[in-house]
């Protein structure tokens, strides 16, 4: 079994992405090319946004949108403690300070009351100007975009959505990478929508600052490539991403909802035995990942090894709060305590997930995990 096969996506479509491929291959305009234009086009329509600026990575993006903002020194941006490395990486990368607020202990992203109490404690006792708050659609479950953004509001906070895990999901009849005032999104090749290598994206509404992130993705180019305006990088999205992003756009509908399916039946299986995803309401998850708490993490190891013995593969997405990181230790400000985030990263587990997965491969994780727990 595999934990996201990517293999079977491949096989059912290689015709048409192969043929895409070697379009670009005939065509030898490798970055930039027209593909890449047409593909914004067609990001920007899907999520309902007015500029989509593709470029070479998740990280990328998000880096790429505090630079447009200019953040820098001086200033905090709040991060959810529970999330992959980027979300806050990129904040140090500008000379900003993340400051890490706690998550909901049941969608696992970022809590509002966590978030205030971050806010008033930097206005209090710091000198750090409260700048951006970075939500995280974790797993593929949108943040709580109504709460989030009357908190931004009221302390004139950016609001930058990391999308790089929900892709396609939707939340008060809105796709994600919509909610920010800049969102991002990845391409990696076991995200929602996955191109065959590194790709991502940013998303605005804001005319001049998606002329800004056009000009930063590219050396910071003015009038054209050799005209540098300010300092910027070189993160573009290749045409052969972009070639195969366009192919998978086709059938990403169609696949998530097979994930909702695959997903609502691990729930139904597994809801007495531990804690599954929480209800989504009117929302849709992009399904990055299928993620339980157990009761503990010595039950969290049984079910491993369980799983393991069984042929099933795993995965704990994540150990480690951010706030624990050694990259962030020499600037740490812990303002908030993050309980929420210590427990999940002692309890969750992420279960193999894709819009493939057999009813039959369903039930046999299932019952592996169960027989686990039941000990
Ligand atoms: C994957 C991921 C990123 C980074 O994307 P890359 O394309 O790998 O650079 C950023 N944030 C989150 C939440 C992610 O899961």
């Amino acid at each position: 079994m595999e934990f996201r096969d990517l293999k079977k996506q491949y096989q059912l479509h290689k015709a048409q992405i192969d043929a895409a491929i070697q379009e670009v291959v005939d065509g030898t305009h490798f970055i930039l090319g027209p593909q890449v234009a047409l593909l914004e086009k067609e990001l920007a329509q899907y999520t309902g946004t007015k500029h989509c600026i593709a470029c070479g990575n998740g990280t990328d993006a998000l880096q790429l949108a505090l630079m447009a903002w200019e953040i820098g020194e001086g200033d905090a941006v709040f991060v959810p403690d529970f999330t992959f490395f980027s979300s806050g990486e990129v904040v140090p990368l500008t000379g900003a300070v993340p400051v890490f607020v706690d998550v909901e202990k049941d969608t696992y992203n970022i809590s509002a009351d966590s978030l205030r109490g971050a806010i008033e404690y930097v206005i209090r006792n710091t000198d750090l100007r409260p700048r951006v708050v970075v939500a995280v659609d974790l797993f593929g479950r949108p943040a709580d975009y109504q709460a989030i953004r009357q908190i931004a509001d009221q302390y004139g906070l950016l609001l930058l959505e990391d999308g790089a895990q929900s892709f396609g999901g939707m939340a008060d009849g809105r796709k994600t990478c919509s909610f920010g005032d800049i969102s991002t999104t990845s391409f990696f090749p076991s995200k929602p929508l996955g191109c065959y290598g590194d790709g991502g994206a940013v998303f605005t509404d804001n005319e001049e600052w998606a002329k800004r992130l056009a000009s930063l993705r590219l050396h910071g180019k003015g009038s054209d490539k050799y005209d540098n305006v300010r300092i910027g990088m070189n993160s573009r999205l290749d045409t052969i991403q972009a070639a195969v992003l366009l192919q998978k756009l086709g059938f990403l509908e169609e696949e998530l909802e097979a994930c909702g399916q695959v997903a609502a039946k691990y729930t139904e299986c597994l809801k007495d035995a531990v804690q599954t995803p929480a209800d989504l309401g009117n929302m849709r998850s992009a399904w990055a990942q299928y993620t339980i708490c157990l009761r503990d993490t010595k039950e969290r190891e049984r079910v491993i090894a369980q799983m393991k013995a069984d042929g099933i593969p795993s995965a704990v997405y994540y150990k480690k709060p951010m706030h624990r990181q050694d990259a962030f230790a020499a600037k740490l400000i812990e303002a908030v305590p993050c309980e929420n985030t210590e427990y999940i990263c002692a309890r969750c587990l992420s279960l193999p997930f894709h819009p493939y997965l057999q009813e039959a491969e369903i039930e046999a994780v299932c019952e592996s995990i169960k027989s686990a727990v039941m000990r």
